[in-house]
């Protein structure tokens, strides 16, 4: 770790930009072209913490599993039903933009707006896609999550690791800033475990006890219900 110049916050060493207000932390002054290329390095590094690393962990310290909260997403069975009717409605969509690009291929119109269908068509066509390939995902990760009770897991790429409890889904979510730096952090998964992760830099990883946690939140659970 080394500390910025200019905020004074700590950050990778490897990094010579600060990841929290940018600035420049060289030993000396750079030139345009090593500036350039010490970025390249920079994103280079980041992409390559993209994912939780193992000797990240190896060092991760304990993030206090009081400020790890829960926040309800809704019940097993209607998440299912939502993303099977998501699937089935992006398929109907899929097929008719593909007649549709067809029926403008045949057709006789102007060139210019046979191009600009096909253009809506295409763009239409990876749009559903996505929406197919998400919600397949949800389908097979609910099927999984309802098999163990407590067992965390990616079920929405927009929201934090899911937990089933009682057939109703919670999302894992961190109730306190980082203890770095003070920025916000989000919680990830992986192999079942609970990390939380700064929102600035992937360097400041926290590990939370699972069964410290489990116990917590069986019990904030019990009370609410
Ligand atoms: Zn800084
Ligand atoms: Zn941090």
């Amino acid at each position: 770790m080394k500390t910025c110049k200019s905020c004074k916050k700590e950050f990778n060493e490897n990094l010579t930009f600060c990841p929290f207000c940018g600035a420049e932390n060289s030993d000396r002054k750079l030139t345009y072209i090593e500036r350039k290329k010490a970025r390249e390095k920079d994103t280079e590094l980041l992409l390559s913490k993209a994912s939780i690393q193992q000797e990240d962990i190896d060092n991760a310290k304990e993030f206090d599993e009081n400020k790890i909260g829960l926040e309800k997403v809704q019940e097993i069975k209607k998440a299912r039903l939502y993303s099977i009717l998501r699937v089935a409605i992006s398929l109907i969509a899929f097929i008719s933009c593909i007649i549709c690009a067809e029926l403008t291929l045949k057709g006789d119109i102007n060139a210019n707006i046979k191009l600009l269908i096909i253009v809506v068509a295409f763009f239409a066509v990876a749009f559903v896609a996505s929406i197919f390939i998400s919600d397949t995902y949800t389908i097979i990760a609910l099927k999984k999550i309802e098999k163990g009770e407590f067992v965390p897991m990616k079920v929405y790429f927009t929201k934090g690791p899911i937990v089933a409890y009682n057939g109703i889904l919670y999302e894992i979510k961190a109730l306190d800033k980082c203890p770095s730096c003070g920025e916000e952090v989000h919680v990830e998964e992986m192999d079942g475990e609970l990390y939380c992760v700064c929102n600035k830099t992937r360097d400041h990883i926290y590990k939370v006890d699972k069964n410290k946690y489990i116990e917590q939140v069986k019990l904030k659970i019990e009370q609410k219900e």
